[in-house]
């Protein structure tokens, strides 16, 4: 493996160029640029990269972009169909940089892991098929369903420390655990990388998070990233990288850190990694890469910040926090935003104070975020105990195993089987509720409940699309102690309940046993396979047309079609649950645009669609941080197709604001966030962008129905390779125009 002797040459070489101590994201990042590889200048006898010294420039944070070349892509079925039409169209004969597609997202939990997989293979087998066919013909490792969770896989079999990936899911930072920059984002981007084009990412911020002490009894690494979405909020992240260091990261195990960089997406970071450690080495060996486990070992120094910035992070990061370990307590955050966050010994006053309903009714465990071993042997203790005193679950049990090496280890060594006499149901290794694919089982669906995940995203509607549902983020074994307890009020460090006392969790974060189960599910490409087959009369699958050049001129007297209030996601603007079917058909999911936003005037929400068609050409208006939450471009491509020009927000969350940009829609963000309450009912859009150039506000007119207008002043974040991508109608139409 040559990796390593490379990255430890191009970091004293980025380290020479920018004349300063790099803290590991620097190492990742610039070791990634582009340019290191454009030709063979690494000279093997030497053991030196002549004249790359000038590929290293300094690229200053928020304000230059870098083109990098990641090692790797992940895609998963639903995000994953899109991008490898859009492949398709890119005229490839394979990727140019490794990639798997992983089957988690179509799987729907109802009644139980077999028949929902049985279920699943039905309803999904063209999905499958295409996406099993593609990645066969392309040179892509395709995983079956029912093999696991995207992240989860990709922790177990592909993430290495020092490495960067891109993958189509928001949650990818999940490989931070494991020291791989791993970075969210939207299909067109996995298509820049899976054809070898540049990548190209805004220099984040480098947020330093400092741990010191060490978690004890029933406190989790989950709560550790719970506590810090409090602290950070859904946007406080954003544009940043959380890069962990201090004495209390050697105490978290590896999967623990994939949890806490897993959910670093919930405060809008684009990275969150750890440094590589012993923990790191042993998680290697453990899932059957003691190689890499070596080798890595032989290059930690690299692997982690250089000295000089872990003894002064302040002159390094831009910004420092630290948490205490050992003061951590559990936390439980929602209902429907993952920042509300409130320590477990709150939770009383914040429950009668806010009126949520106490009284749990399901409690799921599980997820991309939270089914390591130790994650999963932690709360069987916790149930273990219970059962041995004679008590059952007051609230249903739900498991979402991440991988079949989990759920094999864990039906081996009784950890399922304590779950089942809790009676549990175990769902396939997928992302089942998480994602909307739950077919919960409730009479009443009008009323108020509470449900307690281990996931990382509790929106309104995200689990079982009932806006009624309040759901709250916990780790899994305070998921397993409120499902016993039944009440969301309940504290197991201070309360009893029917006479019992939890005690502290334990639990094993590797098995004394071993794993078993790695890779099962994993089908390798065959080369020469034929080209996918797509049927012109297919409901889910649709071969994509190239969108529509810009014709250079401005827009003008573009109606509005909504002007969005509040908080406005990637779910409300292309919602899961029912259609993810249609993820790989843009002209049937398109019928979803928009259809969860507010709509300001009248504060209800519903269809947009036909409004879209009847209109042909249409402007969108928004409030703060538009597009958070999911990478998918789905909510960009939708708009696009059904002729929205642009989108005026107030602000942009960084991977639809990206998607947008690379679907061909104008993507302007208020220079006077005051404005957008100037736009009315009715009004048409002047939008004087012909002259569109780097750095340089657009002037909007707004005319309204009384035959008044004002002028208003927009921003945009376009530098000229991405105006390049509008002007020619995508980032796709760019890019074979310039092949
Ligand atoms: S966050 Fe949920 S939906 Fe996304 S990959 Fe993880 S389990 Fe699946």
């Amino acid at each position: 493996m040559n990796y390593y002797p490379n990255f430890e040459e191009k970091v004293r070489i980025v380290r020479q160029a920018l004349g300063h101590p790099l803290t590991l994201s620097e190492k990742i990042l610039y070791s990634h640029l582009f340019d290191w590889d454009a030709g063979e200048r690494w000279n093997g006898a030497t053991g030196d990269w002549q004249g790359c010294g000038s590929v290293v420039r300094p690229l200053h944070r928020l304000a230059d972009y870098g083109d990098f070349r990641p090692d790797r892509v992940a895609l998963q079925d639903a995000t994953g169909q899109m991008a490898l039409l859009q492949f398709m169209n890119a005229g490839k004969e394979k990727v140019c940089t490794p990639a798997s597609v992983h089957c988690d997202h179509l799987i729907c939990a109802s009644d139980g892991a077999d028949n929902d997989l049985f279920a699943a293979r039905e309803a999904n087998m063209e999905v499958y098929d295409f996406l099993s066919s593609a990645s066969s013909r392309y040179g892509i490792d395709f995983w079956q369903p029912g093999a696991g969770i995207i992240h989860q896989i990709v922790l177990e079999n592909y993430a290495f420390p020092g490495g960067m990936m891109v993958g189509t899911d928001s949650h990818t930072p999940n490989a931070g655990g494991l020291s791989m920059l791993a970075i969210g984002v939207g299909g067109a981007d996995a298509v820049d990388v899976l054809t070898g084009m540049p990548w190209e990412l805004l220099m984040p911020r480098i947020i330093g998070v400092e741990l010191t002490g060490s978690l004890s009894g029933w406190a989790s690494p989950k709560d550790v990233i719970l506590k810090l979405a409090g602290m950070l909020t859904v946007k406080g992240g954003t544009n940043s990288i959380l890069e962990y260091f201090g004495p209390g990261v050697g105490t978290i195990s590896c999967t623990g850190r994939a949890t806490i960089c897993n959910m670093g997406a919930e405060v809008g970071a684009t990275s969150s990694i750890f440094p590589f450690d012993g923990n790191s080495a042993k998680y290697l060996s453990a899932t059957g890469r003691q190689d890499v486990a070596e080798t890595a070992s032989a290059y930690a120094d690299d692997l982690r910040a250089d000295p000089e910035v872990v003894r002064a992070p302040s002159r390094y990061f831009d910004e420092v926090l630290h948490i205490n370990l050992s003061q951590m307590e559990p936390y439980v955050n929602g209902p429907f935003t993952p920042d509300a966050a409130c320590p477990v010994s709150d939770m009383k006053r914040r429950i009668q104070e806010n009126g949520f309903p106490d009284r749990i009714e399901v409690s799921l465990v599980g997820s991309c975020t939270n089914s390591s071993y130790g994650d999963l042997s932690r709360a069987a203790s916790v149930a273990e105990t219970a059962l041995k005193a004679g008590l059952k679950p007051k609230a249903s049990l739900v498991i979402n195993p991440g991988s079949e090496m989990i759920r094999a280890t864990a039906e081996r060594d009784g950890i399922l089987d304590t779950f089942r006499r809790a009676g549990a149901t175990i769902m396939a290794n997928a992302c089942g509720p998480c994602i909307g694919q739950w077919r919960r089982k409730v009479t009443d669906n009008a009323a108020k409940n509470s449900i307690v995940t281990t996931f990382n995203r509790n929106f309104a509607k995200r689990a079982d699309g009932n806006p009624n549902t309040n759901a709250f983020l916990v780790s899994p074994e305070m998921a397993i102690a409120l499902a016993f307890a039944g009440s969301l009020s309940f504290n197991p460090l201070a309360d009893s309940f029917d006479g019992f006392r939890f005690p502290e969790p334990q639990g094993n974060d590797f098995p004394e046993g071993g794993f078993i189960g790695h890779g099962s599910g994993r089908i390798f490409p065959k080369p020469g396979s034929p080209e996918p087959l797509i049927s012109p009369e297919s409901e889910r699958l649709q071969k994509l047309k190239p969108f529509e050049k810009w014709d250079g001129k401005d827009f003008i007297s573009l109606p509005l079609l909504i002007k969005v209030k509040g908080k406005c996601t990637t779910d409300h603007i292309s919602m899961a649950g029912p259609w993810l079917k249609y993820r790989g058909h843009l002209e049937h999911i398109s019928e979803n645009l928009l259809i969860g936003a507010t709509d300001a005037f009248t504060g209800k929400s519903g269809p947009v669609a036909p409004l879209a068609r009847k209109l042909h050409s249409s402007v969108v208006v928004a409030e703060d941080n538009y597009g958070e939450g999911s990478s998918r471009e789905h909510a960009a491509m939708e708009p696009r197709f059904l002729g929205v020009k642009a989108i005026i927000a107030k602000s942009f969350a960084r991977i639809h604001e990206t998607n947008l940009k690379k679907q061909g829609v104008l993507a302007l963000t208020f220079s006077c966030p005051s404005d957008y309450e100037k736009v009315r009912h009715g009004d048409k859009f002047d939008i004087l962008c012909s002259g569109l150039t780097a750095g340089t506000p657009v002037k909007v007119v707004l005319h309204h129905e009384d035959g008044t207008s004002e002028e208003i002043e927009t921003k945009h974040s376009y530098n000229s390779v991405q105006i390049g991508w509008f002007k020619a109608g995508s980032a796709l139409n760019s890019l074979k125009e310039n092949e």
